[in-house]
């Protein structure tokens, strides 16, 4: 693979500072029930890499002391962390809102028949990619059979109420571009998919959060081998809108990598750019308690995937 952190210096981008914390963004590991092409983390059934329970205690420990209100669960399938449901719930007893980052085939593996009911009772809101609202371009770009799991996963957690009107149990869908384009409008996409699910399938989902296609990982890696890495890079940058600055979510959320790493930002893990609190990068241990307003935040060229036409962060667009 292609490294393309060397690559990242090129245009320069804006300094960015941390704001209030509002997110803690836990990678639990890198074991998956599937082998996506375009996995950033190339997560697999193989993987053994897991956050310690050590890890995890930090974590509650963090969340009880800073007032940080959002729980972010990422990995891999974050629901195979043996530890994973003990971490929902104790999270919950503190109060905090809980995102399962979830890639909807989890449900039918073993093991996970009442995932969605515990899901469902503990209040998670769920997250999960459906690239497309075909079966074609589904099952190419995560496998053959996703898109059927995925809808049958959609189904059921309609039965339980997730994605109804009331908004009790978000269920948001993320979509991102297949290849080196910006996302079409957000706004626009979801009223399309919204159609197109409802009518095809009667699913109804909360929002559709579009998310642009980093120039990092495998996408940047395939973008050098075909050599389009720069064009790509110059379409995020002269895209670039500086209003987008003020609302990149590295300014309110801290990602914390399954060994405990900080990172300002999920991308700024999978490209091994750490977070520096008075130059030395830092463990999630070492920070309970402590305010991290005001820390420089390790931006390069890639961010301008952040803020590049109507913005995309973890939640969708900016704009
Ligand atoms: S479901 Fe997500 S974490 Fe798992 S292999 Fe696919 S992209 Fe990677
Ligand atoms: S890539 Fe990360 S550090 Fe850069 S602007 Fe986006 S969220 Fe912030």
């Amino acid at each position: 693979m292609h490294a393309t952190l060397p690559l990242m210096r090129q245009y320069g981008f804006p300094a960015l500072r941390r704001k209030r914390l509002e997110i803690l963004q836990l990678n639990l590991g890198y074991k998956c029930n599937q082998s996506c092409l375009h996995c950033h983390v190339n997560a697999g059934p193989g993987r053994t890499e897991m956050m310690s329970r050590d890890t995890i205690g930090d974590a509650l420990a963090f969340l009880g002391v800073s007032g940080v209100r959002t729980l972010d669960l990422t990995g891999g399938a974050p629901e195979l962390h043996p530890h994973f449901r003990e971490l929902v719930v104790r999270a919950r007893e503190l109060g905090v809102r809980v995102i399962d980052r979830c890639n909807l085939t989890i449900l039918e593996e073993p093991g996970q028949e009442d995932l969605a009911q515990f899901l469902a009772g503990q209040g998670v809101e769920i997250t999960a990619s459906l690239p497309c609202y075909t079966e074609e371009l589904v099952d190419r770009q995560r496998g053959k059979g996703v898109y059927g799991k995925s809808i049958r996963a959609l189904k059921r957690l309609n039965a339980l109420g997730y994605g109804a009107p009331d908004g009790v149990l978000p269920l948001n869908l993320v979509y991102n571009p297949q290849g080196p384009s910006l996302p079409p409008g957000q706004a626009e996409l979801e009223a399309d998919y919204k159609r197109i699910l409802g009518e095809r399938h009667g699913i109804v989902f909360t929002r559709l959060l579009t998310i642009a296609n980093m120039p990092i990982q495998r996408f940047g890696s395939t973008l050098v081998s075909k050599g389009q890495f720069d064009e790509y890079m110059a379409l995020l940058h002269r895209s670039h809108r500086p209003e987008n600055l003020d609302a990149v979510m590295c300014r309110a959320t801290l990602s914390v990598d399954w060994e405990g790493t900080l990172y300002d930002c999920d991308f700024n893990q999978m490209l091994g750019l750490p977070l520096r609190v008075d130059g030395r990068k830092r463990q999630l241990s070492e920070l309970i308690g402590r305010d991290l307003s005001g820390n420089p935040i390790a931006v390069r060229d890639h961010c301008y995937g952040c803020t590049a036409g109507q913005g995309s962060s973890c939640a969708g667009a900016l704009a």
